[in-house]
């Protein structure tokens, strides 16, 4: 008895003793697994804080190198059309014209560079406006055809009776998207035509505008046709060097499209041509009104008598900057008058001794910002017993939405972005001296 006793406080001992030492290579086990485990978790956190890292600084990066391009762009292509606009020798036409095209064709790239890091990183917005897509259209149409013409190209539309005439979207996406697919159009065309064609299509049940672009060029192996919308996709990289291109033109596109809910394809026959196509989604704008856009000569003309003898401060530190500005707007206001500072704190100084309509507000400045400067002009506008809005314009190199938003917040009304068109530059002023006139009426 005794022994089968002892037998058995020897057996729960080893038991006791077998499961202590379970429990302590277990528990070593665990905690080298949790060792591990901290290990990876920091090595994971420090890889996601270099690609944090790195994409912050892709994005300081592009945005920076776009302000810098940009702001020597704006006095290439403004003094260009300056020049073009007066008197010059005939034989020089061709060398403007040469140098307003090649200015043209850098900006696209850069604004393609800009747009697809924008879409990358997910901040690129679809406006929701009325457009008038046939009038979009038929105004590119105006624009390309001297190209088509130089490449003995017909470049021709055509538009579906009976289209709505006013619809809801994007016009400078549509215009982009098509302005893209017709310019390769003409690109990889060297005889025949190339046509833009809109008509109203149903795909599945839904009512969608479909604009195709159809050319009668090069056309596309069958093997291309569907990475031809990736980014950097190319059929031949030595056409590319002869014809210039990113690759990247229509892989916005596509991103574009189907960001407002559309699809696009391709169907082309290597020699023969191609056609591509997109549809967006079909929404009739009600509202009968819309707002004349100033585009030709005449508009501008007339929206710049109606601002004769206004006065203007511009804050500019760039003094090529100063002359592209003083030379557009004394071309459009007759009588204007424009007195420039240097600096913001050169700006708010000025804007306390004199009445000014408005304010061009350079964002890059010395000394003080274009930031600041507009803020500390809104605070002394709040000490002023006249109640008198002054509208401050940003004209900026950089396209950022949130340094745009910062203009906003910091009190500026509007924005007119480097390089600028003409248009934009005469319209902006234009909006905002009619609503600080209207306003002050009904004060
Ligand atoms: P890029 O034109 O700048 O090279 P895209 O993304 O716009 O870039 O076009 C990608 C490629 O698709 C072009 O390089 C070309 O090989 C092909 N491609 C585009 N449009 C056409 C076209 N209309 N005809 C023939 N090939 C085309």
């Amino acid at each position: 008895m005794h022994y089968i006793v002892l037998l058995l406080i020897i057996l729960v001992l080893i038991l006791v003793f077998t499961w202590f030492n379970e429990r302590h290579t277990l528990k070593s086990r665990i905690s080298g697994l949790q060792d591990e485990l901290h290990h990876k978790t920091s090595e994971l956190t420090a890889q996601i804080e270099k690609t944090e890292k790195s994409e912050k600084y892709k994005e300081f990066f592009l945005a920076n190198m776009s302000h810098e391009i940009r702001t020597p762009m704006h006095a290439i292509s403004g003094m260009t059309n300056i020049l073009r606009r007066n008197e010059h020798l005939p034989g020089q036409v061709r060398y403007l014209d040469a140098i307003h095209q090649s200015a043209e064709n850098l900006l696209v790239i850069l604004n393609d560079i800009l747009d697809s890091s924008k879409i990358e990183a997910g901040k690129l917005k679809i406006d929701e406006v009325p457009m008038e897509p046939a009038k979009i259209i038929t105004d590119l149409v105006e624009i390309l055809s001297l190209r088509a013409t130089d490449k003995g190209l017909s470049l021709t539309h055509e538009i579906e009776p009976g289209l709505p005439e006013r619809v809801i979207g994007d016009p400078i996406r549509l215009n982009q998207i098509l302005t893209n697919l017709a310019s390769n159009a003409i690109k990889f065309t060297e005889q025949g035509s190339v046509q833009i064609i809109c008509k109203q299509v149903t795909a599945d049940g839904q009512g969608m505008l479909q604009y195709s672009v159809k050319d009668s060029g090069i056309g596309i192996p069958a093997n291309k046709m569907e990475t031809i919308f990736e980014v950097f996709e190319q059929v031949d990289g030595t056409l590319s060097k002869k014809f210039g291109g990113t690759g990247l033109g229509l892989s916005i596109c596509k991103q574009l499209v189907e960001m407002q809910g559309g699809e696009i394809f391709v169907v082309s026959k290597e020699g023969e041509g191609s056609t591509f196509t997109f549809r967006l989604p079909l929404i009739i704008c009600e509202k009968e009104s819309m707002e004349p856009k100033a585009t030709d000569e005449q508009i501008l003309e007339k929206l710049g008598r109606q601002m004769s003898g206004i006065q203007i401060l511009l804050a500019e530190d760039n003094h090529f900057n100063i002359m592209l500005a003083t030379d557009d707007l004394t071309h459009y206001i007759p009588g204007v008058r424009i007195h420039t500072a240097a600096n913001g704190k050169m700006a708010v100084e000025s804007f306390q001794q004199e009445s000014y309509d408005l304010v061009l507000m350079d964002i890059q400045m010395p000394e003080m910002d274009g930031y600041d400067a507009a803020s500390q002009i809104r605070q002394l506008e709040q000490n002023r017993d006249d109640e008198r809005h002054i509208p401050i314009i940003a004209m900026t190199a950089s396209l950022l939405e949130h340094e745009i938003d910062k203009c906003y917040k910091v009190g500026m009304d509007n924005y007119i972005p480097k390089p600028y068109q003409i248009e934009q530059l005469i319209g902006t002023i234009h909006e905002e001296i009619q609503k600080s006139r209207n306003t002050r009426k009904e004060l």
